[in-house]
């Protein structure tokens, strides 16, 4: 395939992240336009065809390989190829396009985000497991294959806007904010049997359903902290986490002298994007404009880890090292998926986490992913077994 203009593949365009970067692409001016190489899916067939065929995508990929002969149909006589299943994602992932947006949810986006680092890509990541999961390793592989790196986590864009690289000397801390979720005044009583659908309701942002509900349980802040330390390159005592429950401060990055910077926004998922998509230029973007006079009030309070203990083993990974984070996050997601499946408590899936990373702390760190996928795997049988 021969690159004419700037070009885009994504990973997980039917998702959240997905369909609001193809919306950002729309409305992009002539000159910023970009052509759309692959785009992937799992499940949403439909809407992938109708992706492919609307941005005349030249490669559409299921991660569904039984929902292949049904895609192929779907986009018969386009001339759009069809592809499926890892091999089918690696093929995306490895198409000639210069820009990526890594969106497929979980530890399945770590595979095909290497892939396309790994070949120079630019990566607009929004994909949060790869740092927390691969951390180090993946930064490296970015940086080996000579592609930028640009955080579309709203939190991460924030601090990417607003930490000066020529002051990285005087970076005291980031600031995290977090919403707090839809349980953020909830006591720990209260939360013990909330269900998936009072957890997926998060009161400021539209997402995934995964992500909404690590939102409730605040395991999303607990992956942003450890995403942090890796994007930005900190120890775990200059992360920090802010309640904020507006989500109009996206975060913020304290100096040596006192002064925080921060950036504001209404919260919407296109200004992170757009931003990544226009890097390093600011470009027009169709989002709702911050009106100071109706705002009137921005409140702070102190993260509690004791209600939300998911903060706290970010910690411990991040004191720890090595694979813990893929450990925290292998297990968190077995975890997730029996909470959704109505198998697990809310407050248990904290628990089972914390429990096997005590069982497998003693794994050492990864010399090559090859080990973190083995600590991911690891993790999740360990999860799978205290389930029972
Ligand atoms: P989503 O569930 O809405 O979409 C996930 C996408 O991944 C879909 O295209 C889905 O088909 C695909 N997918 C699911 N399972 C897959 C598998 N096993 N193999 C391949 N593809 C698969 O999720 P989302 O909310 O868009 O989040 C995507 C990523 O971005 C997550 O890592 C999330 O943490 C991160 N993120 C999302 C938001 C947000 O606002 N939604 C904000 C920050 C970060
Ligand atoms: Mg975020």
């Amino acid at each position: 395939m021969t690159v004419t203009k700037r070009s885009i593949s994504i990973l997980g365009s039917t998702g959240s992240i997905g369909t609001n970067t193809l919306d950002v692409l729309t409305h992009l001016d002539d000159h910023d336009a970009f052509e759309v190489v692959a785009l992937t899916g799992a499940g949403n067939i439909e809407l992938l065809a109708e992706q492919a065929k609307t941005h005349r995508a030249k490669l559409a990929v299921t991660a569904d390989e039984s929902q292949y002969v049904a895609l192929r149909d779907l986009l018969s006589g386009t001339g759009i190829e069809v592809a499926a299943g890892q091999t089918g994602l690696l093929e995306a992932a490895s198409a000639d396009a210069g820009m990526v947006m890594a969106a497929i949810v979980g530890t399945a986006g770590l595979a095909p985000t290497l892939a396309a680092a790994r070949r120079g890509a630019d990566i607009a990541l929004a994909n949060k497991e790869c740092l927390v999961s691969a951390g180090d390793l993946f930064v490296s592989a970015v940086k080996a294959g000579g592609g930028r790196l640009l955080p579309v986590d709203s939190e991460h864009n924030a601090i990417f806007q607003v930490l000066e690289e020529h002051q990285r000397h005087a970076i005291e801390r980031v600031i995290l904010t977090a919403s707090g979720g839809p349980f953020r005044t909830f006591t720990k009583a209260q939360m013990a049997d909330v269900t998936v659908e009072t957890a997926r309701a998060h009161p400021n942002w539209s997402m995934g359903l995964k992500i909404s509900i690590d939102s409730a349980s605040m395991f999303n802040k607990a992956l942003e902290m450890i995403e942090a330390k890796h994007l930005f390159g900190l120890t775990p005592e200059q992360v920090e986490v802010i309640v904020h429950p507006q989500s109009i401060i996206h975060s913020m990055v304290g100096y040596a002298d006192g002064s925080v910077l921060a950036q504001l926004g209404c919260p919407d998922m296109r200004h992170a994007i757009g931003y990544a998509l226009h890097y390093p230029r600011r470009g027009k973007l169709p989002v709702e404009r911050l009106d100071f006079a109706k705002l009137s009030r921005l409140d702070f309070e102190a993260p509690d880890e004791d209600r939300f203990p998911a903060m706290r083993l970010a910690r411990l990974a991040m004191t720890r090292g090595g694979v813990q984070g893929a450990v925290l996050n292998g297990a968190k997601e077995v975890a997730l998926d029996a909470f959704i499946a109505g198998d697990l408590g809310f407050l248990a899936m904290a628990e089972i986490t914390e429990a096997v990373m005590e069982e497998l702390a003693h794994l050492p760190p990864a010399t090559s992913m090859d080990d973190v996928f083995a600590a991911d795997l690891e993790a999740r049988h360990a999860a799978g077994r205290r389930l029972g």
